[in-house]
């Protein structure tokens, strides 16, 4: 008999409509997985036990009494950017390592009331700056394909979580491939959404024009279901568009014959290691036999995409990250002296090397002197970049290339070297500057470590870009595959 960790969310989602177990069941062997493995992985910083199993007991009253959608009773993990009523909301920093949220992220609320359950809130870089999820206060989470690698990040306790089968399904979020890079090298589905698709109120802010919320599954099918539920207009954040929400399920199994494949050509670059490179060129000729056609496009600006967003995500960042001062909530330091004593020590205990970092290359860029020569510079590049993607759109139907460079490196490797860290998300960083919907799915291994095809779509195409990702799903099973000793 399978194991409930052996399914996708579309399945345990099937299997509690039909019965065959309950949510608390559910819920059950998914806490008693996170007991076991936790300690080992870290990949959740809080588990809500209580909490989801009365969520769960609700769950089954709704099932039982035919009420309610496809995610009644399912159980996922969010990542602990979004705010979550009641329940310790970090954001992987020392600096609210004492924050419990007074109110729901909209996310975390409109899941709830599809009745999804929430296990706990999964690790992640402190305030999502990094790509390997060393960068938290609660330390660095181990990669289940290998604990001696990294999990990427930022979305790395999600991603961990996922792959490890600790939860069936998770959120995370992308500035600059927070979701899209650990999806890759924990061999999972990732779906970043267009930028204003998924609301983020309540979603601690890294770099407002950047960030979007998005899913970490096994499978398309899974992300289907989980954006149905997020996405959408919330008068609460005026950047979230008011178009109606596809039924993304719906869309899944048309047929690819005719699709047009933009290839890349600045992602089969000298940093992309050949191994990688092989498997994604196989998952191309993979989809050639589905019946799409490749076209090799360039990208002319998107090799300045690094530079450009080093930029405009700390620019961001060091006005949004100066609401923890110490005084209104987080971190406050013991007995200050007097009032700039506070200030200094609270923001300099509250937060690491590589959030510092951020603030102080974001106020550098932002003042009077420099502005123009940086700021309004890399905003002038952003839009080239945007431009070039808008040229290709008019030719062909979606983009692909890798996700990451490499697969999962080692834990240690590239905490001490910031430039080598930052290029490790130089194919994912064009899609957030454009504000575009892009998805990694796994499609092969180099060893025993996952590698991720990457697929970028035209604003508000995450119908077409799941649809596509399923097609190669269901030929494959890349997806499938469960990391040694947690099957
Ligand atoms: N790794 C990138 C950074 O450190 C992207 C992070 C993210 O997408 N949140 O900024």
């Amino acid at each position: 008999m399978t194991e409930l960790h052996h399914h996708t969310l579309a399945e345990l989602a099937a299997g509690l409509r039909a019965r065959r177990f309950s949510s608390v069941e559910l819920v059950t062997h998914f806490l008693a997985r996170i007991e076991r493995s936790n300690p080992e992985l870290n990949a959740f910083i809080t588990v809500t036990a209580e909490e989801a199993l009365r969520a769960a007991e609700a769950a089954d009253k709704r099932l039982a009494a035919g009420e309610g959608g496809p995610l009644v009773g399912v159980p996922i993990a969010h990542k602990d950017i979004f705010c979550t009523d009641g329940v310790l909301t970090t954001c992987g920093s020392r600096m609210l390592s004492n924050f419990v949220s007074p109110y729901d992220a909209t996310v975390v609320e409109r899941l709830a009331r599809a009745g999804v359950v929430t296990l706990g809130k999964a690790n992640m870089d402190e305030f999502a700056m990094g790509s390997s999820n060393e960068t938290s206060w609660y330390g660095p989470v181990k990669n289940p394909w290998d604990p001696k690698k990294v999990p990427g990040g930022s979305s790395g306790g999600s991603a961990a979580a996922v792959a490890a089968r600790l939860a069936p399904a998770a959120t995370g979020t992308d500035t600059g491939g927070s979701i899209l890079q650990p999806a890759a090298l924990t061999g999972l589905t990732g779906l970043k959404p267009t930028y204003g698709r998924v609301s983020r109120y309540g979603m601690i802010a890294f770099a407002s024009s950047l960030d979007q919320a998005g899913t970490l599954t096994y499978t398309a099918e899974d992300a289907a279901l989980l954006l149905g539920a997020m996405a959408g207009f919330d008068e609460r954040d005026s950047t979230s568009v008011d178009t109606p929400v596809p039924d993304y399920a719906a869309a899944l199994d048309q047929p690819l014959a005719g699709l047009k494949i933009g290839v890349l050509k600045e992602f089969f670059d000298k940093g992309l290691e050949e191994s990688s490179a092989t498997l994604v060129r196989e998952a191309l000729a993979q989809y050639e036999r589905l019946g799409a056609t490749l076209i090799e496009v360039s990208l002319p600006s998107l090799p300045l995409s690094v530079p450009t967003y080093y930029v405009v995500a700390p620019a961001e960042c060091s006005s949004n990250l100066s609401r923890f001062d110490g005084v209104r909530f987080g971190y406050r330091c013991e007995n200050p002296a007097d009032l700039l004593d506070m200030y200094t020590r609270s923001r300099g205990e509250g937060f690491g090397a590589e959030v510092k970092r951020r603030i102080m290359t974001g106020t550098y860029v932002l003042s009077a002197g420099y502005y123009d020569a940086y700021y309004l510079k890399a905003q002038k590049v952003r839009r080239l970049i945007a431009d070039d993607f808008v040229r290709a759109f008019a030719r062909v139907d979606v983009l692909m290339g890798p996700t990451s460079p490499t697969p999962a490196f080692d834990i240690g490797a590239k905490v001490d070297d910031p430039i080598t860290m930052y290029l490790n998300d130089i194919y994912t960083i064009g899609a957030n500057l454009a504000g575009l919907p892009a998805v990694s799915i796994p499609c092969g291994f180099v060893g025993q470590l996952p590698v991720g095809l990457q697929i970028i779509g035209p604003h508000f195409a995450e119908a077409k870009l799941l649809n596509v990702a399923h097609g190669y799903q269901r030929e494959t099973d890349w997806h499938k595959r469960i990391p040694r000793g947690y099957e």
